[in-house]
């Protein structure tokens, strides 16, 4: 494996950038207690009755020790953004020289890693996944040596938007075990010797798509919550090149509040920190997402749920005549392949029924949300009045 240089890789005006610095980030003043100072210093209103009349912690300390914390990570391995979307605008900006370098994206996928790169002005190359839905290793490790130079990030979602797989796997052995764990906590099965095989070749491959790469890879993990796969954030310490992205809007129904993250090495979070918006999460969602955070039961359920839910939805999905596929998923959504996506589509939406109309991208196919479950029997009535108007069609 080659040696990752971070500096060779970022632009030099973000490297030399001096952070924009305020009174009291200078003096720490965020972790403390406010509350017998006299703040003078940023050009606020005292006088409001306003509660938001102060500015916001820059760097979200309150919420990223609880994470920390939850996640098993250090502070100075997180970024909060406005969203995960703005974690992937950073990126950019961090490292791509607009009208020069180049990312490399596998679609389908996530459709703001290239809205980005166009207000960036970044070049996007292409490596679509298999029919399979899975990735194109080869062809990723040789587009990325032949052009090792300009390639500053590889995009992989995984599970992957909107086909609703994993397309990398961090950890075989925790998998393995987490499957065979009986609730006792006892390994129900004796740890099979050709499943060795597997975790080496997991392994392999891994060291082969990250360890050739001079740029940043980026593991977009926004379904995490959804799959019983293990999340990335523990392979942070083997790949120093690895950025991870979470967010709140989907498990933790956050949406509204706009707050993601970016996981990675102290090096590189350093350059998110100085090269976002000083305040760039605002005071209320800080205190959403930390009031989220100490609910991970209320999220636990939720997601439990969902789950239950959308193992329903894709059943009754792959009853109908018309669904030709139904995809398995690990997110919170199912993508399903189906004759005449587009006039169903526009049927549902003039039920008041609003999917995802995926046909530009993977033919005959729509993505629908996993709702609750009157929103989930909704839709599949609407879907049997559809197919029953078609088949009077034809009998006609
Ligand atoms: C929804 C989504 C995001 C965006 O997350 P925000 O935190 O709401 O900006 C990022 N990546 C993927 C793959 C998503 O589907």
């Amino acid at each position: 494996m080659k040696a990752f240089d971070l500096k060779s890789i970022v632009r030099q005006n973000i490297w030399e950038l001096q952070a924009y610095s305020s009174a009291r980030s200078e003096f720490d003043l965020y972790s403390s207690d406010k509350s017998d100072l006299t703040l003078l210093d940023a050009n606020e209103n005292p006088e409001s009755e306003q509660q938001l009349n102060r500015y916001p912690d820059p760097l979200q300390s309150d919420l990223k020790e609880a994470l920390a914390q939850q996640k098993g990570l250090s502070v100075d391995q997180i970024f909060v953004g406005n969203g995960s979307d703005e974690a992937i605008d950073l990126l950019y900006r961090i490292f791509c020289r607009p009208g020069k370098d180049k990312v490399l994206i596998c679609p389908p996928t996530y459709g703001m890693y290239e809205v980005s790169a166009g207000i960036n002005d970044i070049e996007v190359l292409r490596v679509p996944l298999k029919e399979d839905f899975s990735l194109n290793d080869e062809e990723i490790v040789k587009r990325c040596q032949q052009d090792q130079d300009s390639i500053k990030i590889l995009w992989i979602c995984s599970p992957n938007n909107p086909t609703g797989n994993s397309l990398l796997k961090a950890d075989l052995k925790h998998d393995w075990q987490a499957e065979n764990y009986t609730k006792a906590g006892i390994m129900d099965v004796a740890f099979a010797p050709e499943f060795e095989q597997e975790l080496l070749d997991n392994q392999q491959r891994l060291d082969r798509l990250f360890g050739n790469f001079h740029g940043i890879i980026v593991v977009d993990e926004a379904y995490q919550d959804f799959t019983e796969h293990k999340s990335f954030i523990h392979r942070l310490a083997d790949y120093p090149n690895l950025v991870v992205l979470q967010t709140m809007s989907k498990a933790q129904g956050l949406a509204g509040a706009r707050v993601g993250f970016a996981f990675a090495s102290p090096e590189i979070i350093q350059l998110f920190n100085k090269s976002k918006p000083p305040y760039n999460v605002n005071e209320l969602s800080q205190k959403a997402a930390l009031k989220a955070l100490s609910n991970i039961k209320t999220t636990q359920e939720a997601v439990k749920q969902l789950i239950d839910n959308r193992k329903w939805l894709s059943q009754e999905l792959a009853q109908f005549d018309l669904v030709k596929k139904v995809y398995p998923s690990e997110a919170n959504f199912v993508l399903a392949e189906v004759e005449q996506a587009t006039n169903l589509y526009n049927y549902l939406k003039e039920q008041g029924i609003i999917i995802r109309n995926r046909s530009s991208q993977i033919p005959n196919s729509l993505r629908f949300t996993v709702g609750t479950q009157p929103e989930c029997k909704a839709v599949i009535k609407a879907m049997r009045e559809f197919q029953s108007a078609q088949q009077q069609n034809i009998n006609q």
